[in-house]
């Protein structure tokens, strides 16, 4: 059910949060066995969280869209006294002595954590395959992966285990695993939504942000997380509009811009021709489609390569086994690449000519995207270039694995916001339609994703078996 639907039950008290929480318990404990999305379920918490949930509704006061309602959280965020591993050995037994400030906002409405999502150890992934615990599954298919890095998040909400989960998307984290499992994931512009108590990848990349089941539930839940947090030096103070009031305002007339980098080689003919058959869709609406450019998208993900693992290895410093329980040896082989390459690439001697130089054509890619914007409203493409693939068929080819990222990472780079929608599918694997938007312009994106999503019913379309 959507969160819509599970709102006005509560509201109209056919089911109590408590009620509905035991039910969420149980059939996470069913699905969970076929997918393993969770790292860890939390009952107690949610017990605890739902009985608060309650008492609010029964007072009468104004209740939020997600009072009392279930969700879980990839396990990159911060959560006080909820084990919190980030997918890695090296953090097995860590505690946080503080929430993050997303996890807060949703305890401030008086939603329900009912688990923590398995993710790619430190969201260094596509495929979810580099966790030190479980593979996560695809629901709509067990053999292959869910995407990644929050694909236990993307797996819980399409096999309807939570009605919402968030993730972090540093290069493509919650809208590429949301086009994988055919769900709705929502990347909000740099400095939206707050990174206090993310455990970071990249910081100057990194944003969390809702998957859910509707475009209306992506709105709602961006309502409640984001906004100007002091304890995030980078989260902007900017007006914070009702992204659910005005979603059905249409896309006629608005110019929806294709670059002609996006539909050359590297693109399976498959998805192509599902993207093609959305932005017809698109027309249908009103919408005007045209081609547009973004020069620079070759040399996106080696940017983004630079300079996300410079990051990391700067990051990663903290985990000298002493402040952290455990030694190096911990990290996984993924983990320990990137921070070698970054070690590398900020290096004396190489600075100037890997970090430095990566640096100045992120800013040209920014300006692409600042120069398209000038032409058009939205940029939309594939949000993958390639179907949901089997267990180990990229794991072992790091540069096959960053390959999958070719749509995902420009946004971060340049800060941009954009949304992975149900697109279609393609012998019945899903194929997300991604569509991109200028800085803080979610609420005309969440409008034009939302009229493409009331004209098409992918989005209702369920794996079988949950
Ligand atoms: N797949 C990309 C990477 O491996 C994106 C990860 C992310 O967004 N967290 O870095």
């Amino acid at each position: 059910m959507t969160i819509k639907e599970l709102h006005s039950k509560l509201k109209t008290k056919q089911i109590s949060s408590s009620e509905l929480t035991k039910e969420a318990l149980e059939k996470i404990e069913k699905g969970n066995s076929k997918v393993a999305a969770f790292l860890s379920i939390t009952p107690e918490v949610a017990l605890e969280q739902a009985k608060h949930a309650d008492a609010l509704i029964a007072s009468e006061k104004e209740v939020c869209w997600l009072t009392g309602i279930p969700f879980g959280l990839k396990d990159v965020i911060v959560t006080e006294g909820i084990t919190t591993t980030a997918a890695s050995k090296i953090l097995e037994d860590f505690t946080p002595p503080y929430s993050a400030t997303v996890y807060e906002n949703l305890k401030s409405v008086k939603g329900v954590l009912v688990g923590k999502l398995n993710c790619d150890e430190f969201a260094m992934g596509a495929s979810t395959e580099n966790s030190a615990y479980v593979k996560t599954k695809n629901p709509w298919d067990l053999e292959r992966v869910p995407g990644g890095s929050s694909g236990g998040s993307a797996a819980a909400v399409s096999a309807g285990l939570v009605p919402y989960a968030l993730g972090t998307d540093t290069g493509g984290s919650i809208r590429q695993p949301s086009s994988f499992c055919s769900v709705v994931g929502l990347k909000p512009t740099y400095g939206r939504v707050s990174r206090y108590g993310l455990i970071p990848l990249g910081n100057s990349l990194d944003q969390a942000g809702p998957i859910t089941n509707s475009v209306e539930d992506s709105a709602v839940v961006l309502n409640i997380i984001a906004g100007f947090d002091p304890k995030d030096s980078t989260s902007v103070k900017k007006d914070l509009p009702d992204y659910s009031k005005n979603l059905s305002k249409g896309i006629k007339e608005l110019k929806f811009g294709i670059p002609k980098e996006y539909l050359a080689e590297g693109v399976d003919p498959k998805v192509k021709e599902v993207f093609l058959r959305a932005s017809k869709k698109i027309e249908d609406l009103g919408g005007k489609i045209v081609e547009t450019s973004l020069p620079r998208s070759e040399q996106a993900i080696p940017v983004y390569y630079i300079i996300m693992s410079s990051e990391v290895s700067t990051n990663l410093a903290r985990y000298d086994g002493i402040r952290f329980g455990k030694s190096r040896d911990f990290f996984g082989p993924e983990t320990k690449r990137r921070i070698m390459l970054g070690t590398y690439a900020l290096s004396s001697g190489y600075y100037d000519a890997y970090y430095l130089k990566a640096a100045k054509v992120r800013q040209l890619i920014f300006e692409d995207f600042q120069n398209a914007f000038e032409k058009v409203d939205f940029i939309i493409g594939p949000t993958s270039p390639i179907l949901p693939f089997k267990f180990g068929e990229r794991v072992d080819n790091p540069l096959q694995m960053y390959l999958a990222d070719l749509f995902t990472v420009p946004q971060n780079l340049a800060g941009v916001p954009a949304i992975s929608v149900p697109g279609g599918f393609s012998e019945g694997l899903p194929v997300g339609l991604q569509i991109t938007a200028n800085h803080f312009e979610e609420e005309k994106l969440l409008q034009a994703a939302y009229a493409f999503e009331q004209a098409t019913d992918f989005h209702k379309q369920k794996p079988e078996g949950f």
